[in-house]
């Protein structure tokens, strides 16, 4: 059954929920990414987030679904490589959060579990519908069930068909509904803050892991 879950940092400042979720209303999947992975290790998060093979829980929804009650200035968000892709997390306590597209004309949200109710993310949302990236994983991955790459994909894009053809893309605590913009500066790791890269693109990002 669909219903809110409260999404909060370690610490507390940032606190929203996502609304109306459940298994029929988005995705959980196990990301194994090397990228998922460096960015709980840069935070210092990797113990508490990853699983037994370096996995890191998500659930992936329409961006209108979140919404954020507090905490809006202690949020950061990071560029981890050249592509599109942007991790958001806590400036507060160094909680990761989120990941998006570098722009909110690209409406893909990807939460991460751990920022969720922990007595009621697994009821409310069901287990993973299946691994993503195990290439990546730690360990013995063979008994894991897998959602292979297309699929996530075409999943993913159909949610940002309906968001940009609704409008609901605009309703995005994340980014400025006028230009698509993120509401915190993206940070790189040379140090340099800037707007998303002009290649700004999903499926870029995406094939280069296959
Ligand atoms: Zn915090
Ligand atoms: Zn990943």
């Amino acid at each position: 059954m669909a219903e809110d879950l409260r999404l909060s940092c370690i610490c507390g400042k940032v606190r929203g929920r996502l609304r109306d979720v459940g298994p029929g209303k988005g995705d959980r999947y196990v990301c194994h990414c090397d990228d998922c992975q460096a960015f709980v290790r840069r935070l210092g998060r990797a113990e508490e987030v990853l699983d037994a093979h370096a996995g890191t829980s998500v659930y992936q929804t329409r961006v209108a679904k979140l919404v954020l009650d507090s905490g809006v200035d202690q949020l950061a968000a990071i560029h981890l490589t050249d592509k599109a892709t942007l991790r958001w997390y806590a400036r507060c306590c160094q909680t990761p959060l989120f990941n998006t597209m570098g722009s909110g004309k690209q409406p893909f949200l990807s939460v991460l579990t751990f920022a969720l109710d922990e007595d009621r993310r697994d009821e409310t949302l069901g287990p993973p519908s299946g691994h993503v990236f195990t290439k990546f994983a730690e360990g013995d991955v063979g008994n894991v069930p897998t959602t292979a790459t297309p699929v996530m994909i075409y999943r993913a894009l159909k949610r940002i068909l309906a968001d940009r053809l609704s409008g609901d893309w605009k309703r995005s605590p994340l980014f400025d509904p006028a230009d698509g913009r993120p509401v915190a500066t993206p940070e790189r790791l040379d140090g340099t803050s800037g707007q998303a890269p002009a290649d700004a693109n999903m499926l870029a990002h995406i094939e280069k892991r296959r």
